[in-house]
């Protein structure tokens, strides 16, 4: 896509597209019988360029979050940057940084995609001659559907939709609140590319999901929010990496399986299982293939092996219970 020169010109400082310092919101509501505090001393820095996954179970602050940035929500005390803007100096040029697809699906019916397009530019004042219709309907896989009415579109059209007007002022960052909560499996695959060619273009993405799977196709970057407060935040390998652990099963011959372990091989701690054992170790401090040696040095034979690594779920689980 093209981009537009103001946006996308000026890399923020430090390459970080979002920095909260400090953050917290306190909801001081009428009939609350006591203050909540849904967010807690947040500090995140999210890069510019990356998909950044923000994942949590419900009542973690996700939204509270988003709203902060999307400007519904006034927060409490902290910072606020987004590509480089101040939300307290600077509010209006921080939220023109941003995108926001928001999770219902709040279409005019009576408009087509490209008329949608045009009348958002025409909020956004932005002059005919600069607005990128076109090319943001054919990023989003909708040039087909232009002039059609947007009641005729599938849902996962719709949703698609909704991401192309969140594009409009050509924001360097679009933030996606539970893009594919009820979207089914196929759509979300479509909306999964769509977002990757988003990223491509260079466009950073944020997204709250409740879907791990999704975290773990999709995101560079993920951070792990519990009762307003940020778990972990870290790229996705190192987090994959972090949890310490990683299960190697190896099948042994039936003449060696109803014989007593050798000494070099109970020392490893092994789990039987019906057709061999699992050695449970940490990758960080050994291998695969030096477990496979040592095994085989004690004479064992090895018919089959394969490996477990606990999977974004699980050390989702791990932070959150
Ligand atoms: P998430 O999006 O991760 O599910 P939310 O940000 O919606 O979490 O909510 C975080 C906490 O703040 C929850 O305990 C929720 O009940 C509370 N909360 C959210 N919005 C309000 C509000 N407008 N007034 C009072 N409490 C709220
Ligand atoms: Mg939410």
């Amino acid at each position: 896509m093209k981009s537009s020169p103001r946006s996308f010109l000026n890399s923020p400082e430090d390459n970080i597209a979002i920095r909260l310092d400090g953050l917290s919101k306190t909801y001081k509501a009428q009939g609350l019988s006591k203050p909540k505090n849904a967010l807690k001393d947040i500090n995140l820095a999210i890069p510019a360029g990356c998909i950044f996954g923000l994942l949590g179970p419900n009542g973690a602050g996700k939204s509270t979050l988003i709203n902060i940035l999307a400007g519904t929500v006034i927060k409490s005390t902290g910072r606020v940057t987004v590509w480089g803007e101040d939300l307290d100096i600077n509010p209006r040029q921080c939220r023109a940084n941003i995108g926001i697809v928001p999770q219902e699906l709040n279409i005019d019916v009576f408009l087509t995609p490209h008329e949608s397009l045009e009348f958002t530019a025409g909020m956004y004042n932005i002059p005919r001659k600069e607005r990128l219709t076109k090319e943001i309907l054919e990023m989003v896989g909708l040039t087909e559907q232009s002039h059609a009415y947007a009641r005729t579109l599938s849902g996962g059209m719709k949703r698609r939709m909704l991401v192309a007007k969140a594009m409009v002022h050509s924001p360097p960052v679009l933030i996606l609140d539970e893009p594919t909560a009820g979207v089914d499996v196929a759509l979300r695959q479509k909306l999964w590319d769509n977002v990757r060619s988003l990223n491509d273009a260079g466009v950073t993405i944020v997204l709250t999901t409740h879907y791990l799977e999704e975290a773990e196709e999709l995101c560079d970057h993920v951070a792990i929010l519990n009762h307003g407060k940020v778990m972990v935040s870290k790229t996705k390998s190192d987090l994959l990496k972090s949890s310490g652990r990683k299960d190697l099963s190896v099948t042994i011959p039936e003449s060696q399986q109803n014989q007593a372990l050798p000494d070099e091989i109970q020392s490893l701690n092994p789990i039987m299982t019906s057709n061999g054992f699992t050695i449970r170790f940490n990758p960080e401090e050994t291998s695969s293939g030096d477990i496979l040696k040592q095994i085989g040095n004690a004479g064992i034979q090895i018919m089959d092996v394969s490996t477990y690594q606990p999977d974004l779920e699980d050390i989702f689980l791990d932070l959150t219970r």
